[in-house]
């Protein structure tokens, strides 16, 4: 597996299931581990990746509690692991349907052992408000979202580099929404990565992008009822 350069200290893997982007923000032998994403094996290579560049992993952050951002959780025993509350919350009270939507959506095969069996670790850190942390001298900001793509959506502020959005911008594809989602604190999320987001956006599946991408979902929320904003 090869990592992309896609900003400022910060790398890609695309995994296969789901063509989720696992990024690594890295900077002097420390690394940040945003999306383990979606089977432990798979991590475990990404782990394997970054530990061979000689960094060493201090922790990781969900951006949202979605299988394929989080359920590869396992392969990052040992070091903290950051999440909105509402999103540590969920995985806690529903282990099983978690596990159920990465069988259903990722599985090889009629019987996939990893997925079946696959252990449903939850967030150990629980992030109620703003909270900057320094990965080596990178400093790094995780802002919570009101309730969006999920009911617990973060974004990663990486200062004067990119900030990975998870799935509140998706590029390639539409953006996602179930009757878990809220459209109206969707459109309040994307206001927030636009004012206090950096140049390059990035997505949690598809390429980099930036801020133009905002209108575009702001368009079609606005077309299935969500109140405008401005
Ligand atoms: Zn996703
Ligand atoms: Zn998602």
């Amino acid at each position: 597996m090869q990592l992309e350069r896609v900003a400022d200290e910060i790398d890609r893997w695309v995994m296969p299931e789901a063509s989720m982007n696992a990024y690594v923000i890295a900077s002097n032998g420390e690394a940040l581990v945003v999306d383990p994403g979606t089977r432990p094996s798979r991590a475990k290579l990404f782990r394997e990746a970054i530990e061979a560049r000689g960094d060493r992993v201090v922790g990781t952050v969900v951006t949202h509690p979605h299988w394929d951002h989080f359920l590869a959780l396992a392969s990052f025993e040992g070091v903290p692991s950051y999440a909105h509350t509402q999103a540590v919350e969920h995985i806690m009270a529903h282990p099983t349907e978690h596990r159920a939507a990465g069988l259903a959506q990722g599985a090889e095969g009629e019987a996939d052992e990893e997925l079946e069996t696959v252990a449903v670790v939850v967030p150990s850190v629980p992030v109620a408000d703003s909270y900057t942390m320094f990965v080596g001298t990178q400093r790094v900001t995780l802002e919570p979202q009101p309730t969006a793509h999920t009911l617990g959506d973060l974004v990663v502020h990486v200062e004067g580099s990119a900030t990975i959005a998870g799935d509140l911008v998706e590029v390639g594809a539409d953006p996602q929404w179930d009757d878990a989602s809220d459209l109206d604190g969707w459109l309040q999320a994307l206001d927030a990565i636009e004012e206090r987001g950096e140049r390059i956006l990035l997505p949690g599946h598809g390429a980099p992008t930036d801020r133009s991408r905002l209108a575009h979902h702001r368009e079609l929320f606005v077309a299935a009822g969500a109140t405008p904003t401005e």
